[in-house]
């Protein structure tokens, strides 16, 4: 619901699972409230959000806009710390930022996907990167938590112009992010232009991989990745092409984690014939990589046999090199 526009690779419904047609509002707002109190109990404690994504909120029309920010707003306090919306930049001004603002909205994610217009325009996004900066600037003075979302793989993307992309969120003033790698869903424009041979999928190697460059920029500029890849669902594994593998993101960590690894130990100056690489708890399997894919380029790398040894004391992405283990 909500967004007047047709972005080549969009199939709302492959996305969210659910007819675009408008329900009526009262129907609406029984089911905002059922899922809020069906969700509140399962807490257990964590705090939490009430979102509405899956397509332009901010688009939706005024009135049906604050009648389900009025509902999401009865149920702030205690657990549930706020309020975020996902939108489009062309559907951001001062009189919708005083509307979120005044109905309890304490996140907005944008929807910037790429800060090159040529990219955008193949993708016919309907707005520009100037659109997307102003809507950020807008957000900002506003006092919004601000996320940008941006996708790997657009028509015309290559590997810079997404890292450009990250980098521009970052300069807007996003805390928090979320990368897709493009997937192309039956029914899309996108589609066609894939059999037409006008465009070519990713992999899910090359999203990846791709997802992994963007993301680095956020890490090293201390912005929260929220996810990266699709929610995993039925659609997803049905979308003929493109980056459709359910666990994209866990490759995508992996490919992160064997990019720091490898500058660590390159920067470390460690020539042993065998290194270990401490790394945070938890993410043991992602560092390996997938099928142990990490350990082989890295071993093939340095020539050097690679211990992998998990440790409480480092912070996600917090990776150590050691020569020799002297004591654990
Ligand atoms: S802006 Fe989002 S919801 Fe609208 S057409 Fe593009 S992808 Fe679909």
């Amino acid at each position: 619901m909500g967004c007047r526009n047709a972005c080549v690779f969009c199939s709302q419904r492959a996305i969210t699972g659910v007819d675009c047609a408008e329900p009526d509002l009262e129907s609406e707002l029984r089911r905002i409230r059922a899922t809020v109190e069906q969700a509140i109990p399962t807490l257990g404690g964590s705090d939490a959000e009430i979102a509405f994504f899956g397509g332009s909120f901010t688009g939706i029309g005024e009135e049906r806009m604050i009648a389900f920010l009025r509902c999401a707003r009865e149920y702030l306090g205690g657990n549930i710390k706020g309020i975020r919306c996902s939108t489009r930049p062309d559907y951001i001004d001062g009189r919708i930022c005083g509307i979120l603002k005044e109905n309890g909205v304490t996140s907005v994610e944008l929807g910037i996907q790429s800060t090159d217009d040529a990219v955008l325009a193949a993708s016919k996004r309907g707005h520009t990167a100037a659109q997307s900066e102003k809507a950020c600037e807008l957000l900002a003075r506003y006092g919004f938590e601000l996320g940008g979302q941006m996708m790997v793989g657009m028509p015309l993307a290559n590997e810079q112009s997404e890292i450009k992309t990250a980098r521009d969120i970052v300069a807007f003033g996003a805390s928090t992010c979320r990368i897709y790698p493009m997937v192309v869903f039956k029914d899309t424009p996108l589609y066609e232009m894939t059999l037409a041979g006008e465009y070519t999928p990713l992999t899910n190697e090359e999203a990846a991989r791709r997802a992994a460059a963007c993301a680095r920029v956020f890490i090293d500029s201390g912005v929260e990745i929220l996810r990266i890849g699709l929610h995993s669902s039925g659609n997803l594994s049905e979308a003929p092409f493109g980056a459709n593998h359910p666990a994209l993101g866990e490759l995508a960590e992996g490919e992160i984690y064997y990019g720091i690894i490898r500058e660590k130990i390159a920067s470390s100056g460690a020539r042993a014939s065998s290194l270990t690489a401490v790394v945070p708890y938890g993410e043991l399997s992602k560092c390996i990589g997938h099928k142990g894919i990490n350990r082989e380029r890295l071993e093939a790398e340095f020539g050097a046999k690679i211990n992998f040894v998990r440790y409480k004391g480092l912070n996600k992405y917090d990776v150590r090199i050691l020569s020799e283990i002297t004591s654990y």
